[in-house]
């Protein structure tokens, strides 16, 4: 049986949600009809063309075989802003989250003598740091670098709905930064150890490798934090912030690169399951 035998938005929901998620199930079939979830309960006899049922059926299946919800829908939610996603960026996690809220109070802070904190959110992805940055704290420059052209296409659509002050910059890392100074320098980048199971589990398999593991075969999933603490004293301003989220196992790994460097203050925060998410440190 298919979908196309659906005599309306509710009875395709009902079908769905025998083969997917119900959530997932409701939130594809508004989706592809272009519907609310109050039309789904008040009007479920509405009918449904039959290339919407074909898209339908066509949506299900890829959601049957583990592709994220979010890349079938083509957005997320983050921080109260909805994100455009594709297959060219990684899915906003909820721990992100303590990454933003360290940078805005920071950013905050630092705003209160300099009036305009230049922040830059290095492997920017879909945009999320940068872009709710921007939001949290009108006051600061934003920029954000991606290496990835078709992950910074995406940044450039959230960034002009959302944020359309926020630079963005082609690039490796610092290399589109030369001789340039920030306030506050933060990044999501990838870290999860090249070869962990992790990566064939929950959709991982769906997202772009290169933005969750730094690929060096039998590594520590460091090798991109390395370059991005290594290049942060050249790039920070005296008293600016480098934070960086990191794996669950890796604060003090991130922690002793830091100190290497000669930062001060350096710590780590936790996120909202307890997990040592996010360390950095200030430049004297
Ligand atoms: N936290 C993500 C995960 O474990 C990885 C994100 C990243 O590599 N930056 O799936």
């Amino acid at each position: 049986m298919t979908e196309r035998a659906a005599a309306g938005i509710g009875e395709a929901w009902r079908a769905a949600s025998r083969r997917i998620d119900r959530l997932d199930a409701r939130l594809l079939v508004e989706h592809v009809v272009g519907c609310t979830h109050a039309d789904l309960i008040a009007r479920p006899e509405t009918p449904l063309s039959a290339e919407q049922s074909a898209a339908l059926d066509a949506l299900v299946a890829r959601r049957t075989a583990g592709e994220p919800l979010a890349y079938l829908t083509g957005s997320a939610m983050f921080h109260d802003f909805e994100f455009h996603v594709s297959p060219a960026v990684l899915i906003p996690r909820p721990e992100t989250e303590l990454l933003v809220e360290l940078g805005a109070k920071f950013a905050t802070e630092r705003a209160r003598t300099c009036p305009a904190p230049r922040i830059v959110d290095l492997g920017t992805g879909s945009g999320i740091v940068a872009i709710t940055l921007a939001r949290l704290c009108p006051q600061a420059a934003v920029s954000a670098v991606d290496v990835s052209p078709e992950a910074l296409a995406v940044a450039a659509a959230n960034a002009a709905r959302l944020a359309p002050a926020v630079r963005l910059l082609a690039g490796d890392w610092y290399a589109p930064l030369s001789g340039e100074r920030f306030d506050l320098i933060v990044s999501n980048p990838p870290y999860v150890v090249s070869g962990d199971p992790h990566l064939a589990l929950n959709g991982l398999p769906f997202e772009p490798q290169g933005a969750l593991t730094d690929g060096v075969a039998g590594g520590d999933g460091l090798a991109c934090i390395r370059a991005i603490v290594s290049g942060a004293p050249m790039h920070l301003a005296a008293g600016g912030w480098l934070l960086i989220e990191h794996g669950y196992d890796q604060a003090a790994g991130v922690q002793t690169l830091l100190r290497a460097e000669n930062f001060s203050e350096v710590q780590s925060w936790q996120d909202l399951a307890g997990i040592d998410r996010v360390s950095g440190g200030r430049r004297i």
